[in-house]
């Protein structure tokens, strides 16, 4: 759609919640294409029109990028409304731009989920036939080996007989049972089947006990954000993404 409520572009512009913005525009701060205005309701084009608030020249963007570290205990869907989404951890200036989650990460899973309401950008990240990478950092119960880096890199079948397609895994440390430690390891896929790390390790009998995902494509999660911690991507993050 060409145009919009002004009240609407503002606050998606950043300049204050709702009603603060009909107060301002009431009491005269805003100006469209030289002529001031009072109605908020009023109709314009976010990309034609010229519109200043209180002097500040209002910069209009469509589109939202934001990398997550998701924590556990929130879920990347939207349809679900009892349990805590990852849409509720964001400021009610970001949530305006109704982002959503570009895949989806387990209830208990951590790290880089990106959000935006850029249709496109998600659909080319989640194609299957582009093969993003994705490499998580998992915790898991049992001594993972070379061979199970062997089976992986050939493909392993799932529960429901799904054969997986090649993937990298990278052992940090491998853990004896015995003495209570859990294997440290990476695994780099290049799709995303439901519960595909868990069900990967359950396919050479081994148990995935903390998930995190820490890079998709080009994206790494950056280390400065907490989990429930999120931020814009930088302009070379979004370029790397098209
Ligand atoms: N694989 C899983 O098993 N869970 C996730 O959340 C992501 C990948």
């Amino acid at each position: 759609k060409a145009t919009m409520r002004l009240e609407k572009l503002l606050a998606h512009a950043g300049h204050g919640t709702r009603s603060e913005i009909k107060r301002r525009i009431k009491g005269g701060a805003v100006i469209v294409n030289d002529r001031p205005v009072k109605d908020g309701a009023m109709q314009v084009d976010p990309v034609k029109d010229h519109i200043v608030i209180d002097g500040e020249v209002v910069r209009y963007r469509e589109f939202i990028y934001l990398m997550l570290n998701k924590p556990q205990g929130v879920i990347s869907a939207t349809e679900d409304v009892r349990e805590r989404t990852v849409q509720d951890l964001l400021d009610d200036h970001y949530r305006l731009f109704d982002p959503f989650p570009v895949g989806r990460l387990d209830k208990d899973t951590e790290g880089l989920l990106l959000l935006t309401n850029d249709g496109k950008l998600a659909h080319n990240l989640l194609s299957p036939r582009k093969h993003v990478p994705k490499t998580y950092y998992a915790e898991v119960h049992g001594t993972v080996s070379a061979e199970d880096g062997q089976a992986f890199a050939k493909g392993v079948t799932l529960d429901d007989g799904y054969v997986t397609m090649p993937a990298a895994l990278n052992i940090l440390k491998a853990g004896d049972p015995v003495l209570g430690e859990v294997s440290k390891i990476e695994l780099t896929i290049m799709e995303g089947k439901f519960h595909q790390v868990k069900r990967m390790f359950q396919s050479v009998g081994k148990r995935v006990v903390y998930l995190k995902r820490i890079t998709m494509g080009p994206l790494l999660l950056d280390e400065h954000l907490a989990p429930g911690e999120y931020r814009e991507l930088t302009g070379g993050e979004l370029e790397q993404l098209r």
